[in-house]
């Protein structure tokens, strides 16, 4: 092992995680949203690193919204990227989702700050990774207007919480069968029509509809990952060159318990590259390395880091040998951050992941705090990060 990489101060990435944990999102707390958007850019000045700040507007909102960049480096050379998201959904702390991620990579532009590193390498904390403004909003005036939500926004029944929960677990399911986007949803509800009252019946029609022209492609950018989009479009519009991205996205969450590990469709362990992980107790204890039909390359050098001596960390390689638009159609669940703005676009980009809900009980739930985090986890993660960038460099 590269000796730098012994570098990685496990008490920093706790303490990056207790100063961002709350919930960060534009309706419920935009002041959180703003302070940990300053918080990440003034780490990256402490290290030295120089930032930027990307802005911009989302149709069904008057509030800004900023990706955080900082960046080092030989100019010259084309761009590594490592890229986490900072706002979380409206109920969750987010300290895995995504604090893990962004501690990581504060932690890596500490460290690479630290030395004269000669490689190009930029940091990127997006903003508006889960869902999209636009249709937020509107999703919550409308339920608030037919009082299925009070205004904490709490189903007001029993009834209503049962029923949407058996719509929200048909769109998943019906995600991973390929079909449209807008067929999902109409048949999910299909399945719960007959059983709702007039207004759940309204609410949901209606949120249907606005969504009637988004397709499994153009969710990106709508659905969510709307930071990450911007940034792609912006960055195509330069002809910006870019070598590879490491996206790190809720990274962690370990166990060692047994009948803890769920996985995608055809993402068996059986059918996959990986190392030290015990799949038929199915124990959640690895990281996810996923990568595109272009990202194989960099697929490979991070899953080498993964067996350094020192490092040792677990992974399971979902290498996928297609490229944006078919993962979107079979796979659903890979596109899911904010890789796929830029797998879309044909750029290598890995997404670096502890399977989130497929692991972790507490995904997108309030009880996503700091306290559940592994962070000596994180920091094997921070490691194998800091030695790819290395070896690309
Ligand atoms: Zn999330």
């Amino acid at each position: 092992m590269n000796d730098i990489t012994y570098k990685v101060d496990v008490e920093k990435l706790f303490q990056h995680v207790l100063s961002i944990e709350g919930v960060k999102h534009h309706i419920v707390d935009p002041q959180k949203l703003n302070e940990t958007a300053d918080y990440i850019s003034s780490e990256f000045k402490k290290y030295g690193l120089k930032t930027n700040e990307q802005t911009f507007k989302v149709e069904g909102t008057d509030m800004v919204f900023r990706n955080i960049e900082g960046y080092m480096g030989d100019a010259s050379k084309p761009e590594i990227l490592v890229t986490s998201h900072y706002d979380t959904g409206d109920n969750s702390p987010g300290a895995n989702d995504s604090g893990s991620a962004v501690a990581a990579m504060l932690e890596v532009a500490r460290i690479l700050a630290s030395r004269n590193f000669s490689g190009n390498v930029r940091f990127i904390s997006f903003t508006l990774e889960e869902l999209g403004p636009t249709f937020e909003q509107r999703d919550r005036n409308k339920a608030l207007e037919l009082g299925i939500v009070d205004e904490n926004h709490r189903y007001t029944s029993y009834h209503t919480q049962k029923m949407f929960k058996k719509f929200n677990s048909s769109v998943i399911l019906g995600l991973t069968k390929g079909q449209p986007i807008v067929d999902v949803w109409q048949k999910a509800f299909e399945v719960v029509k007959d059983n709702l009252t007039d207004s759940e019946k309204e609410y949901l029609a209606y949120i249907i509809k606005i969504r009637s022209h988004i397709t499994r492609t153009s969710s990106v950018g709508k659905l969510g990952l709307v930071g990450s989009d911007y940034w792609v479009k912006k960055a195509l519009e330069v002809d910006k060159k870019i070598k590879g991205v490491i996206n790190l996205v809720t990274i962690g969450y370990s166990t060692k318990r047994k009948n803890t590990q769920f996985l995608p469709p055809l993402m068996s362990p059986l059918l996959l590259p990986s190392y030290k992980i015990k799949a038929r107790k199915k124990i959640g204890d690895f990281i996810a390395v996923v990568s595109d039909k272009n990202s194989k390359e960099l697929g490979k050098i991070f899953c080498k880091n993964c067996k350094n001596e020192g490092i040792k960390l677990p992974y399971l390689w979902a290498r996928i040998p297609f490229n944006f638009e078919k993962i979107a159609k079979w796979l659903y669940d890979m596109i899911r951050s904010d890789h796929s703005p830029f797998w879309k676009e044909n750029i290598p980009a890995l997404m670096i992941t502890d399977t989130a809900n497929f692991r972790s009980p507490y995904h997108h739930t309030k009880a996503d705090t700091i306290d559940k985090l592994d962070f000596d986890f994180i920091k094997k993660v921070t490691q194998v990060t800091i030695a790819t960038i290395l070896d690309l460099s």
